[in-house]
């Protein structure tokens, strides 16, 4: 079969895998996705300290023609390979912007919203201008937006990297630092980035009840977070006893199917509360 562009197949063969076969077909309706309005975004509430509604995260969902939905777990990967991640970035930054004022209206001016970047889009040096356009284009103020990255942001092109958060800081966006603790062994260049919440990763919250190893490690995560004066987020958060648990270690944030499952923008403009698991 042949090759056209970076690992994408335009031919499929008999002896491929059907995973394979999915695969290509997945990268190859991207484009059509975005052109004929396949994807939505799904938002989930970050709870504070004090029960309330904190921010949300933006979450890409797509309902594809052939396959019914498709999870971002499988098509941002696949999408990063096929090198069409930052169409899809696009996207997200302006359906976010255009959706926001709605969420503000729904909650309050003030509420922020979280919006995931990939670490490819990282090499774009246009990234920042598409970001700025999309803020442009609906009147956001960036004060009301976080970015998430994962620490692997920082491997590719430490100054790239570094430089452009510092512009989205000066902009007045925060930036979080996704899926802490499961990445680049490291922990010196903490001190060198801008940033302003670490996410605990859910694989840590998942085993808080059964293991006193996730245990202490979350404790000196959380500890780390306040030495460096960052806020902490726990993300996955299932049980009540977990949320206790982050709860006492004075977590910030805590999101979560204990509280909400990400929810399009229509069911939470009918029910704008979460509605704890009991
Ligand atoms: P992530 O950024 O770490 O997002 C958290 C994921 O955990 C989301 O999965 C969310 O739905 C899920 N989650 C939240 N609470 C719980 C819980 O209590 N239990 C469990 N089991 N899961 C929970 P989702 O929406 O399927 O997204 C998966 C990943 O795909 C995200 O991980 C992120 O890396 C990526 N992704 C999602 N949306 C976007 C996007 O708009 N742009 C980019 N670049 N990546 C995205
Ligand atoms: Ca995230
Ligand atoms: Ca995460
Ligand atoms: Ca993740």
């Amino acid at each position: 079969s042949k090759a056209r562009g970076r690992g994408v197949y335009t031919i499929f063969s008999p002896e491929m895998s059907e995973s394979h076969k999915r695969k290509i077909l997945i990268a190859n309706s991207i484009e059509a996705a975005i052109e004929e309005n396949q994807f939505s975004l799904y938002y989930q509430p970050k709870i504070n300290l004090n029960g309330e509604i904190d921010s949300l995260e933006a979450l890409i969902r797509w309902h594809h023609p052939e396959l019914g939905p498709v999870m971002p777990s499988e098509f941002i990967l696949v999408a990063e390979q096929a090198g069409k991640i930052t169409a899809i970035t696009q996207w997200v930054l302006n359906q976010a912007s255009k959706e926001l004022a709605e969420l503000m209206s729904i909650y309050s001016p003030k509420i922020r919203l979280a919006i995931n970047l990939s670490v490819h889009d990282l090499r774009h040096s246009e990234l920042f201008d598409w970001i700025y356009n999309a803020f442009q284009a609906h009147s956001v103020n960036p004060e009301n937006v976080e970015f998430e990255v994962t620490e692997s942001a920082y491997l590719d092109n430490f100054e790239t990297s570094e430089s452009l958060f510092k512009r989205l800081h000066n902009l007045g966006c925060t930036i979080a630092l996704d899926d802490f603790g499961t990445g680049y062994s490291s922990l010196s260049y903490l001190t060198q980035i801008t940033i302003d919440t670490l996410k605990i990763d859910r694989q840590f919250v998942m085993e808080l009840d059964t293991s006193e190893r996730s245990r202490l490690v979350t404790i000196s995560i959380i500890d780390l977070a306040r030495r460096l004066s960052l806020k902490i987020c726990a993300e996955g958060v299932e049980t009540i006893s977990q949320w206790e648990y982050l709860k006492a270690l004075g977590c910030d944030t805590v999101q979560g199917y204990l509280f909400s499952k990400p929810r399009p923008l229509a069911d939470i403009k009918n029910q704008p509360d979460y509605q704890r698991q009991a």
